[in-house]
């Protein structure tokens, strides 16, 4: 069945399409707090009638009861649906993911994952479509049209990667971003990334907060990654 609820809310419109009610509640409650307005389908069926309304991102299962997500994917790129799509699935295997990405989705997730996680990708998936609003956090905002870090001293401009790094970061305050979702949030599909490299980019972004008099600073958890809190 189709559930068109939505909040009174004006951040992005994400489709949420999972047949599994636990996961689909967890799913709408976190992307409701992020700001974002959400819609839920139950099945393929039910996504393709709720994707007759605008939309700005879709989040779908791909073990759907009646049909393969990749193939409500397929449907919804044959009509014309540019939105960015990411993929969930329960299976780790590159043949999925590889699958995903030939169905037109942009991103892919494997269950289970942090909420946080996914908020970060929508924000980055979003924005790589035009779609995406200014990221604020306190007295800071992220300009996604000019690329600079407005905070209370001083405007900075980022570079491409850095934007993309603390976009990712602030799209989730106060949650852990793992190294590998800064990894696909700032660098192409498949290229190779080491740690001294985000890293550097890391200490870059300190300063630039600093700079621009930022309240917020970004914290490493040895090994895992890093918050911005
Ligand atoms: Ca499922």
């Amino acid at each position: 069945m189709y559930d068109g609820d939505n909040d009174a809310m004006t951040g992005p419109r994400v489709l949420v399409v999972e047949d599994d009610h636990s996961v689909r509640d967890v799913l709408a409650r976190g992307l409701r707090r992020a700001e974002f307005e959400v819609l839920t389908a139950t099945d393929g069926a039910s996504a393709l009638r709720a994707a007759e309304q605008p939309f700005d991102a879709v989040v779908l299962d791909i073990g759907l009861p009646d049909s393969d997500g990749r193939d409500v994917c397929h449907a919804l790129r044959a009509r014309g649906v540019s939105a960015p799509v990411i993929f969930l699935t329960a299976k780790a295997n590159v043949t999925d993911r590889l699958s995903g990405f030939s169905a037109g989705g942009d991103d892919y997730m494997v269950k289970p994952f942090h909420i946080a996680e996914l908020v970060a990708r929508l924000h980055v998936a979003l924005r790589r479509s035009g779609t995406d609003l200014a990221i604020e956090d306190g007295d800071l905002r992220l300009d996604p049209v000019t690329h600079s870090l407005h905070g209370p001293s001083a405007t900075m401009p980022l570079t491409p990667t850095e934007f993309r790094l603390l976009a990712c970061l602030l799209g989730a305050p106060g949650a852990l971003i793992r190294r590998q979702a800064l990894e696909r949030a700032g660098w192409p599909e498949g290229a190779i990334v080491s740690d001294n490299v985000i890293d550097k980019y890391i200490s870059r972004l300190r300063k630039k907060l600093v700079d621009a008099g930022a309240s917020q600073s970004i914290s490493t958890a040895r090994g895992l990654g890093y918050k911005i809190s």
